[in-house]
Formats: structure tokens, C-alpha cells, sequence
């Protein structure tokens, strides 16, 4: 079972200032831009963004399944 993580935002710290910048995963798939609360704007490391949204994947799964074992329809 995949659960589609598209709309759910990553949090990733800004290199100039440090504040979090928000973006849906979805868009970041698309293109790793992100613009922080101080309105500098970066990209993301592509491969710690690749391994972000695999760890989101998967514990997202995991509480899908532990989900349906738990709930009986
Ligand atoms: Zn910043």
C-alpha cells in the first residue's frame, strides 16, 4: 500500500539564515526551490531531498498499514 505524499509539506532549514522554508513534496519533485520566511531562496540538496521524502514515504506507509490492521471496516 502507497500513500501519495504529494501535499504534504517538508520543513528544510535555509543555508543563509537557518529558518525553515516550507514546500509540498510535490512541488519539490517538480523543482527543489524553496523560498524561507526571510525571502532568500535556495535549492535543495537533490539527494538529501530524495532521501527525506523516501524516509516521509515510508513511515507514512508503515502507519497506513499499522492503520488498517488496527481499524475493521
Ligand atoms: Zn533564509
Amino acid at each position: 500500500m502507497t500513500v501519495n505524499i504529494d501535499h504534504l509539506e517538508l520543513e528544510i532549514p535555509c543555508p543563509s539564515c537557518g529558518q525553515e522554508a516550507k514546500q509540498t513534496i510535490g512541488r519539490l519533485k517538480q523543482s527543489p526551490v524553496l523560498i524561507c520566511r526571510a525571502g532568500h531562496q535556495f535549492e535543495a540538496d537533490p539527494e538529501s531531498l530524495r532521501k527525506l521524502i523516501q524516509t516521509a514515504q515510508e513511515n507514512i506507509d508503515r502507519l497506513a498499514r499499522n492503520l488498517s490492521k488496527t481499524i475493521q471496516f
